[in-house]
């Protein structure tokens, strides 16, 4: 058995990690605040990486996602594994075991579990989710984050209830990734399902996300990991040629002002006749937006503007207090978001529309779910 980590949840609350590719990771560091921020590493170098980060800055939070929600689909059987050198390994719980001591080996801050896809319910068999948690629920140590890789589909009313009672059931912080194939929360009832969830777990993390990441801690999620790319931005399903890439980088920019990512050439056709918009973060220093061209160093610059951003929303969000203050925080945020996006389509005179998740997060938040033995009760007409 290994020594735990005092109170995983303190390290979780609240921090805004960035999830990042090994090689991008010193790109990034330096814009990384200790107190609130870290770093999750993807691909193969992460070991590696993660270590030479902890031995240089030993209070930074640095951890590892072996992305095995990838590259195979989970089983009640198997519901762990990873991908070596010698071909793909499932994980029984010793074999569990030793991949998380791994992690904490190679200087992790907390270990996370190589949960591979978690497909939707299929007529309401949840039987791999089950096995996920049941499994992870025989580790005894106290150091773990558990992977819930799951289809967006476990976000949908008939579906939501299991997938809580599982989370709850869970003896670890769970880590949320929602798949689908683009923006997750575009799928109906989903963001109003995240929100529901995020508002019955108190030990949830959102991973591998993008904005969605403060619609959750400002219902309640404990923390979250938001995607530097756009891959790193939601689950994806297994496929043969996952990870593979190789697509010529583009600057994309988070355009804090309006809540969302873009490409620069959009911002250059928006703001080919009036002035562009400028930043004043700490890699901009006021200069505009539009200025980043596809040369590899303006890609990077673009990637550290939209980390200076998001810590400089998560600074925001840090200084409410959790609960109705944090809300209206963020329901203000998204108010001056569709004001900004109804200012840029009067200035360029041209369509700016308001982006489907940002119009679904300006809708009342849901109540939380009941809890399993409430929910009997409702179920069970007339008093027990
Ligand atoms: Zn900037």
């Amino acid at each position: 058995m290994r020594a735990g980590i005092e109170g995983i949840d303190e390290l979780l609350r609240d921090r805004l990690l960035i999830m990042v590719k090994d090689q991008s990771a010193i790109d990034v560091l330096p814009y990384i605040p200790a107190r609130t921020g870290g770093l999750v590493l993807t691909g193969a170098a992460a070991p590696v990486r993660c270590r030479e980060i902890r031995n240089t800055l030993p209070e930074a939070v640095v951890v590892m996602d072996h992305s095995s929600h990838t590259q195979q689909v989970a089983t009640a059987d198997a519901p762990f594994g990873l991908k070596t050198s010698y071909g793909w390994r499932d994980l029984d719980l010793a074999g569990l075991n030793e991949i998380l001591d791994g992690q904490r080996d190679n200087k992790a801050s907390y270990a996370v579990t190589p949960t591979c896809f978690i497909p939707a319910d299929q007529a309401g068999d949840t039987s791999v989710l089950k096995a996920v948690v049941r499994q992870a629920n025989l580790l005894r140590r106290q150091d773990t984050v558990v992977l819930l890789p799951c289809s967006w589909r476990w976000l949908r009313r008939s579906s939501l209830p299991h997938l809580t009672e599982q989370i709850r059931a869970c003896r670890h912080p769970v880590g949320l990734i929602m798949q689908a194939d683009g923006d997750p929360l575009d799928r109906a009832e989903a963001p109003e399902g995240l929100r529901q969830l995020c508002r019955s777990c108190p030990r949830l993390v959102l991973w591998r996300t993008d904005l969605a990441a403060f619609d959750a801690m400002a219902h309640g999620a404990l923390g979250a990991a938001v995607g530097a790319s756009a891959i790193l931005r939601h689950g994806m399903a297994p496929r043969p040629d996952n990870g593979g890439g190789g697509h010529k980088p583009y600057p994309v920019v988070l355009v804090r002002r309006l809540l969302r990512y873009h490409r620069v050439a959009t911002l250059q056709d928006w703001f080919a006749h009036i002035d562009p918009w400028a930043c004043d973060c700490t890699v901009c220093k006021g200069a505009v937006l539009t200025r980043f061209t596809d040369r590899e160093t303006d890609v990077v610059a673009a990637l550290q503007h939209t980390v200076c951003e998001l810590y400089g929303l998560h600074d925001e969000l840090d200084g409410t207090l959790p609960g109705d203050e944090r809300i209206g925080w963020w329901r203000q945020q998204l108010a001056d978001a569709w004001d900004y996006h109804r200012l840029l389509a009067s200035q360029t005179n041209t369509e700016v529309q308001f982006p489907r998740v940002l119009q679904a997060w300006r809708r009342p938040s849901p109540p939380a779910m009941p809890a399993a033995a409430e929910r009997r009760s409702q179920d069970q007409s007339g008093p027990s």
